[in-house]
């Protein structure tokens, strides 16, 4: 029986790292729902193309098609052992949709991996970006990497300044956005016994360590 696992964690949780290194560990690929429009899109696939009139008139895509391309994608041979999914579901009907069609594969939702980091220290890990205005466009963080004096890039000099997207303004819209998002389906996983928290706070080892544990219990059972 094909293993399926979620995972989730808002903007700036470390979830991409431990997706790359869940994904090399347990040979599951990942199946990221930003993917996998960009990959139908680009290919002009029926179904991109049909996502895409959607998109021209400035609507959301409907839930099944994006279904359609994860059954696609899920019936490729390097997800016959199952697959770890990213980026989907986002609302409780896509997650009651993406039951049924993981039941088509004979499979289910075996864990919904949720690395767990406050809302403030998201926006504190996503707002410290600073870029300098030189040609080599050296990025500081003001946390974890600050310049050596105030807002001046260490190697060019030139002024530092937050490209529009690293704002805090921007930024804690995100995060707020994910939170409104994620919580109903949070408690969904939990209130049906399939959430795995994870304290994304740790030091990454630790948080992989923990993920891994979890899948393994899966395995195992
Ligand atoms: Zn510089």
């Amino acid at each position: 029986m094909p293993i399926y696992l979620l995972l989730m964690g808002g903007p700036g949780a470390g979830k991409g790292t431990q997706a790359q290194f869940l994904r090399e560990k347990f040979g599951l690929p990942q199946v990221a729902s930003g993917d996998l429009f960009r990959d139908n899109l680009k290919r002009q696939t029926p179904l991109g193309q049909l996502a895409k009139q959607y998109m021209d008139r400035g609507e959301l895509v409907p839930d099944d098609v994006t279904i359609s391309m994860i059954r696609e994608r899920l019936q490729q041979a390097d997800a016959k052992n199952g697959a770890m999914l990213d980026g989907f579901p986002r609302t409780i009907p896509q997650a009651e949709a993406l039951d049924g069609l993981l039941a088509e594969f004979g499979g289910r939702v075996n864990v919904a991996l949720y690395v767990k980091v406050p809302e403030a220290v998201l926006l504190e890990r996503l707002s410290g970006r600073w870029t300098c205005r030189g040609p080599g466009q050296h990025t500081y963080h003001m946390l974890f990497n600050p310049p050596k004096h105030d807002k001046l890039c260490d190697v060019d000099g030139t002024e530092l300044y937050q490209r529009p997207d690293d704002t805090p303004e921007v930024q804690s819209r995100r995060i707020r956005v994910f939170f409104e998002q994620t919580s109903p389906l949070i408690e969904f996983y939990r209130q049906r016994g399939l959430l795995s928290e994870i304290d994304g706070e740790q030091p990454i080892e630790q948080v992989t360590a923990q993920l891994v544990g979890a899948v393994e219990g899966v395995l195992a059972a």
